[in-house]
């Protein structure tokens, strides 16, 4: 266990070092000014600390820890590996990445190291080793930051050597390897481990489109998990290190939401506590935000840290829209309110060279405090700073889960077909909204989880059922569990094999429908579902030609020749539900469709009222924590059963009306 943290770290990513030393006694200033907290630091500075292979010099890191822990900021220490210093590269080329296209990248660029160099590894674990020994058990240091948002794939030589590695420890023999990625397809047949290479646009990848398919997804699903192994023994490396010197402090590494890369629920379990960065697109749905910030609690079922956002723009995407009046503290909170206990900023000091220097930040280019950017945060770090302790650790209760697992998101993206325009994230989001709209609190749960927990489950495109995974959700339902799954379900196993026999393979019995055949829909076509209280939905993308063994039908297809068949059904399977949809009905078609299973489970939302605000509950120690947001664009009524309650924020009475982007916590007792 390690040491919690005592008030909602306010604050973020400080690069003083960019900066000349007098500047850093006015950042301080206006750090105070703004209520920050908390500076994390050393993100980048590997070639600062370390100018040649045989010198370190911690001088301006010193003097930043002291200057920092004189004014009562906490730090986040990272260890600046994620970018490493151009000498390094220099000397031992061979530390650089090899890209999915098969290119020896040259010095440049941050995340640019091959996670399989034994060189990279040495002088990784060097330099951690000097920052941990110099500066573990500081009582100012809260929290170590391994790295920085690891994304790292890599197609060398050392990479195909600790890929056979791996393979070996994972199969045993060639024969499994060869019958785990049906080999004997186009007639692939390894005879020596050396034959196999990394699956690179020059071997068994594909281009289509800028969408990375493959030949053989059993091989290309095992080169991502051991790249994310490969990432995350870089990360358990660092960790170690820092733990032999410092066991108290808690040690995170910043992930990044719905991130393809990394598979994060493996990875929450060597980290303390998960942190995250959030960079919503200026169209990026609030619920889908919201089911981000739900996916990084639900990697250890705990709060999070919310590492990084900016305060206003962005520079990476292709429109960086300004964040609106009200719009970053709305959104901060709405982070709180999904299990966030720090709110951070990338960046405290706007960059004056290089290619974030359009990114937004505490103070501007003008270094003025007169900006509205700036009294923004200065208003936020005084309410969060009136919370004090009290919601540091407050949980997020949930009767309802939505699954999420890597390995069906890389499965079910290099399936080619049936459709170029099935995408996983999309797919979860649009389950998860609708429980979001109507305010049923959702955990994001992995295949292993444990689903006796929750009242109603979504496994939407649970395209991969791994070993066991078919018989929990079955003890989920038979124990009175409703269970919402459907098409692309079920299809094939840990290695990509078809389950034979009838879709939805190992979940037909529990579903109750043989899926026959699947029709993919082009862009614009349609198809209506008529459900029987005579309603109709629109539905699109993809279309299961279902047979029912056992449910009843909730919806028929109107038009094509399966019109008239089960689009949509209901299972009873021992004491519980299982609502197969087979196609993707429009928002209101699903809505209806879970509105259903919800009454069936009888989960509970977090407030009874209708109302278009987002309102999101934690508790703790016999106390509630409503967190009231308006993202509707519009004005708001108040939820009529909070018409006279105290926003905790302000000290004043709830308005009658929530302007766009108003925001209230009320706390009463649970
Ligand atoms: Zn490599």
């Amino acid at each position: 266990m390690t040491k919690p943290f005592t008030r909602i770290l306010f604050g973020g990513d400080y690069n003083p070092e960019q900066w000349p030393r007098e500047v850093w006694d006015e950042d301080i200033r206006l750090f105070k000014m703004a209520g920050i907290n908390s500076a994390t630091i050393n993100v980048f500075s590997w070639a600062k600390l370390q100018p040649d292979e045989n010198t370190y010099d911690f001088s301006q890191l010193d003097e930043i820890v002291a200057l920092l822990g004189r004014a009562g900021i906490d730090i986040v220490l990272a260890t600046s590996t994620g970018a490493m210093p151009a000498w390094l590269a220099k000397k031992y080329p061979e530390v650089t990445r090899v890209d999915f296209e098969g290119r020896r990248h040259l010095y440049g660029g941050r995340h640019n190291h091959c996670p399989n160099s034994l060189v990279f590894q040495k002088y990784a674990g060097r330099l951690v080793e000097q920052l941990a020994r110099r500066y573990g058990g500081n009582p100012h240091i809260v929290c170590w930051h391994i790295s920085n948002e690891y994304n790292t794939g890599c197609y060398c030589e050392n990479c195909a050597k600790a890929f056979r590695v791996w393979l070996k420890k994972k199969y045993g023999t060639l024969e499994a390897v060869n019958d785990a990625w049906n080999t004997s397809f186009w007639g692939h047949t390894f005879y020596d481990w050396d034959e196999i290479v990394p699956p690179s646009i020059l071997s068994e990848g594909m281009d289509f489109g800028g969408l990375r398919k493959t030949n053989f997804a059993g091989m290309s699903i095992d080169y991502d998990r051991f790249l994310s192994d490969s990432l995350l023994e870089n990360f358990k490396m660092e960790r170690d290190i820092i733990r032999r010197y410092d066991p108290d402090t808690p040690v995170t590494t910043n992930l990044m939401g719905t991130y393809k890369g990394p598979d994060y629920f493996k990875w929450a379990k060597e980290m303390d506590i998960v942190s995250w960065d959030n960079y919503p697109a200026y169209n990026t749905p609030w619920s889908y935000t919201a089911m981000c910030h739900d996916l990084m609690r639900g990697l250890k079922g705990k709060p999070f840290m919310l590492m990084e956002q900016t305060p206003s723009q962005q520079n990476w995407q292709p429109y960086n829209s300004l964040k609106k009046p009200g719009q970053m503290r709305a959104q901060s909170l709405q982070t709180v309110a999904h299990g966030a206990d720090t709110v951070q900023f990338f960046q405290l000091r706007r960059s004056k060279g290089g290619c974030e220097k359009f990114h937004g930040a505490v103070i501007s280019h003008s270094g003025s405090s007169e900006t509205r950017v700036f009294r923004e945060v200065a208003r936020l770090g005084k309410e969060l700073a009136g919370l004090g302790g009290s919601l540091l650790g407050a949980e997020s209760p949930a009767e309802a889960g939505v699954l999420f697992d890597w390995d069906n998101y890389w499965a079910l993206e290099y399936a080619s077909g049936p459709s170029a325009d099935l995408t996983y994230c999309d797919q979860i989001h649009r389950y998860y909204r609708c429980f979001y709209n109507r305010h049923i609190p959702v955990d994001m749960v992995p295949v292993d989880g444990d689903l006796s927990r929750y009242k109603v489950i979504a496994a939407p495109v649970l395209y991969m059922v791994k070993e066991g995974v078919a018989e929990a959700l079955a003890r989920f339902v038979r124990q009175g569990g409703v269970l919402i799954t459907g098409f692309m379900s079920g299809i094939v196993d840990e290695s990509d094999n078809v389950h034979l026999g009838g879709y939805p393979g190992p979940l037909r019995e529990l579903c109750g429908v043989w899926a026959e055949e699947i029709d993919a829909l082009a862009p614009g076509q349609q198809n209506t579902l008529r459900f029987g209280d005579w309603t109709e939905a629109g539905c699109a993308l993809l279309c299961d030609i279902l047979h029912p063994e056992g449910a009843e039908t909730v919806a028929q297809y109107g038009a094509d020749f399966y019109a008239g068949t089960p689009a949509v059904t209901r299972h009873a399977f021992g004491k519980g539900t299982v609502y197969y949809v087979g196609t993707q009905p429009d928002e209101a078609g699903l809505a209806k469709i879970l509105d259903m299973a919800v009454q069936d489970a009888g989960a509970r939302p977090a407030i009874a009222d209708e109302t278009a605000l987002e309102v999101t509950r934690r508790v703790k120690d016999g106390k509630e924590f409503l967190f009231i947001l308006n993202f509707t664009g519009a004005e708001q009524p108040v939820p009529e059963s909070l018409r006279g309650e105290t926003d905790r924020l302000t000290g004043e009475k709830l308005p009658e009306i929530f302007p766009p982007f108003g925001a209230a916590l009320v706390v009463r007792e649970a």
